[in-house]
């Protein structure tokens, strides 16, 4: 019953066609009494958990909500979909609250937000006593617990929600929480019995990219090039350098604002007005700027410096992409940030240091990790997560090793001869043997290694030795003016006959190439959504209208929504409440508009209106097999198929099988003898390649390690087949 009023709810008010994974079981305990804990990732859709339960029960909920900001952006999404809501908190003037009391009173209101401090007050309280009230929704609820980072006082007397409603469900919310803030939580508020729900902290529409920190103004520039008209925040260290970097874009023609706690409150409030409303694409800031900002189209975050813990990081990233839409992120790393990190670390005297160098330490082997950076992240968070995302830089371009012995000893010899005695800098200047008055002054010319590492450039010199470092073949001595140091390890490359890896550093270039190589590999999205032309004016028309209204753009419609209106280019009013987002309200206000401006625009501009062809996704039982048929053996199968003339891909989809494993039914019938001409499948050329490939590696050859050792250049049918021509020519 409660279920079916929900899912009408979600259609009506918000235009959804259907919940997300575990809305529906929380709604449903929620309506039925029970006290309940959500714990969900930013975006992840905790707020119409307890929306819907406030407007399909009898009475009010009454939201209590920490930030201001966000509590005026929630009743204004909500009010644009046709729900009454509204909130009090210090920002009203006496007569905006007695509005507002007013229509509490009157039973007119399905929800109320309120500010912890306004809730505790007596006079409130009095008149919470006045009306009906339908559940209490604590957000950010880890703002309770002095074990969370959030600490709130005016929280911890929330506590007397339960004691005065004790039969009123409390819904507690967070975005973050371990355990034992989770159960401080739970005591605090004095929940009884709550119902948990725990999602999946994964954000599988965030890319991942972790890039060396080396000319981030140049690769900051491209990265927006490349996202004409894009939302988006630069994380940056100090506020000198949110400054300049946005002064720099400026320069460049892009339209960029800087943020920090030191400007005023006033220009503050402007920058971020301007950014929510779409006036200002993008902004340089500290991580003063995003607690409280709802905007739901921050289409990527790029971190300049490297954050000091994973937890802020995540927090950071996880402001882009709140709509589900495929975002970005990108995060430079250098060494040096990890330096400066320990330095602020340690010139506070304090008992949590400990923690925050090993917070530090983690946030640095996400940075450096050679496996799927999204594994690193969750793990981080305990989930256990095997599997590789295929959305972060590690999945997309696998590191490429190569025996770095010599560079090693190279590096590890002029250590030694400088007596340990250098800052990285130094050393890398003797490497490459540099002019510099220094290196003369100090006899470091005449040392047997000055000059022996040439070939490099100070980039690989420096993506090398941190790669040292980070074996431990080497250390710094924070204690003695960071100079670099051998260590044991170091003896067994430098005496003992020890082999290095390493691997390659890629250049901007070179990634580019790649990445425009694997352009098909693209991240599933949700539904079927397009960002092109008709997407870009429907964006416009969206910001006219929002400029005229005085509302951000995303409260009219997300950019879900307007991709989807782009892609299914719905000309009718069945097709137009189709789209995900657009609910009763929405149609009533905006429908019209929109699909008049998607007609006029194609019309114009000769764009085909018809949509896609939806992509049925069968779901159809397969076929039984009839179990008396003969059995015929797998390859066999194959082999009847490729009979047929059917490509080796062709056949794949008909059995549903990998490419793969159908080459290795014809390269098994080959070898058997069967007549099947292998060149057919592999050029002169890629056998070459594997051949190559093979001569440093050691029988039996394993396909992944060619596979790598080409640089994913042939796929793992071809390796299949080029082996087995090799091995017959060797027979
Ligand atoms: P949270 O409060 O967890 O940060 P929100 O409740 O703001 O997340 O939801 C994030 C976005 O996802 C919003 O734009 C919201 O409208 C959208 N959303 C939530 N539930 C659904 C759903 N069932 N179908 C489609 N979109 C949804
Ligand atoms: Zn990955």
């Amino acid at each position: 019953m409660n279920n079916e009023k929900a899912l009408q709810a979600l259609e009506f008010y918000y235009g959804y066609k259907s919940f997300r994974p575990m809305q529906a079981e929380i709604i449903e305990k929620i309506t039925s009494g029970k006290d309940t804990l959500i714990l969900m990732p930013t975006g992840g859709g905790k707020s119409i958990c307890y929306q819907i339960p406030a407007i399909i029960m009898e009475g009010t909920g009454v939201i209590v909500s920490p930030l201001i900001s966000l509590m005026k952006d929630q009743v204004e999404a909500l009010k644009s979909n046709g729900v009454e809501a509204a909130y009090l908190n210090s920002s009203l003037t006496a007569a905006e609250q007695r509005d507002v009391e007013e229509r509490l009173y009157s039973g007119k209101l399905d929800m109320i937000y309120v500010s912890p401090e306004k809730l505790v007050t007596k006079e409130f309280v009095l008149s919470l006593s006045r009306i009906k009230i339908n559940l209490f929704a604590i957000d950010e609820a880890h703002c309770v617990s002095a074990w969370g980072h959030d600490f709130r006082p005016e929280y911890t007397h929330l506590k007397f929600l339960k004691q005065q409603y004790p039969n009123t469900p409390v819904v507690a919310c967070t975005a973050t929480a371990d355990k034992i803030t989770r159960r401080d939580i739970v005591k605090q508020l004095q929940m009884q019995e709550p119902e948990v729900f725990i999602s999946s902290f994964d954000r599988p529409n965030l890319s991942l990219d972790v890039r060396p920190g080396v000319k981030r103004f140049e690769q900051i520039l491209k990265f927006i090039k490349e996202r004409p008209n894009q939302s988006g925040i630069v994380y940056c260290l100090s506020r000198k350098s949110t400054e300049s970097v946005a002064a720099k874009l400026r320069a460049k023609d892009i339209d960029a604002e800087h943020y920090h706690a030191g400007m005023p409150p006033q220009k503050r409030a402007q920058v971020q007005e301007d950014f929510i409303n779409d006036k200002t694409p993008i902004v340089c800031a500290t991580i003063a700027f995003g607690m409280g900002i709802d905007k739901s189209n921050v289409r990527w975050v790029i971190h300049y410096n490297m954050p000091q813990n994973i937890e802020g990081f995540y927090q950071e990233i996880g402001r882009a992409g709140r709509d589900g839409v495929a975002s970005d992120t990108m995060l430079f790393y250098s060494y040096a940030d990890v330096q400066n990190w320990k330095d602020i670390i340690s010139k506070n005297e304090s008992s949590q240091n400990e923690i925050k160098l090993s917070k530090l330490n983690r946030m640095q082997q996400y940075a450096t990790s050679l496996f799927c950076r999204r594994k690193v992240l969750l793990n981080y968070f305990s989930e256990n997560w095997r599997d590789n995302c295929g959305n972060c830089d590690i999945c997309k371009n696998p590191p490429e090793y190569f025996n770095g012995t010599v560079i090693a000893q190279k590096a590890l010899s002029a250590i030694y001869r400088l007596r340990q005695n250098t800052g990285l800098l130094l050393l890398i200047d003797v490497l490459r043997g540099s002019q510099r008055r220094e290196i003369f002054d100090k006899g470091y010319n005449k040392i047997k290694t000055y000059g022996a590492g040439r070939d490099y450039s100070f980039q690989e010199w420096r993506h090398y030795l941190e790669q040292l470092l980070n074996q431990g073949y080497i250390e710094i001595a924070h204690d003695d003016g960071n100079k670099i140091k051998l260590t044991t390890a170091s003896q067994a490359v430098l005496f003992e006959g020890e082999k290095v890896q390493l691997i390659k550093l890629v250049t901007a270039q070179q990634r580019a190439e790649k990445d425009r190589k694997k352009a098909n590999v693209k991240v599933k999205i949700e539904r079927n959504r397009v960002r092109d032309d008709v997407f870009e004016h429907l964006r416009q028309l969206r910001a006219t209208m929002a400029r005229e209204e005085g509302i951000p753009p995303y409260i009219i419609f997300s950019d879900a929504t307007l991709e989807e209106m782009a892609a299914m280019k719905p000309t009718t009013e069945a097709a137009m409440q189709q789209i995900s987002g657009v609910g009763a309200q929405k149609w009533k206000k905006y429908g019209r508009t929109f699909m008049r401006a998607i007609e006029t625009y194609c019309k114009e501009n000769n764009i085909d209106l018809t949509p896609p062809p939806v992509k049925e996704v069968v779901v159809a039982p397969k076929p039984k097999k009839d179990p008396k048929a003969p059995k015929i053996p797998t390859a066999e199968q194959t082999y009847q198929l490729y009979q047929k003339g059917l490509t080796v891909e062709q056949i794949a989809e008909q059995r549903e099988l990998k490419g793969s494993t159908i080459a290795g039914h014809l390269v098994k019938l080959y070898e058997a003898g069967r007549n099947i001409p292998i060149q057919k499948f592999v050029s002169k050329t890629e056998i070459q390649q594997v051949a190559e490939a093979i001569q440093s590696m050691e029988e039996p050859y394993r396909a992944g390690e060619i596979f790598v050792a080409l640089q994913e250049q042939l796929t793992y049918p071809k390796i299949y087949f080029a082996l087995a021509y090799i091995r017959k020519q060797k027979s």
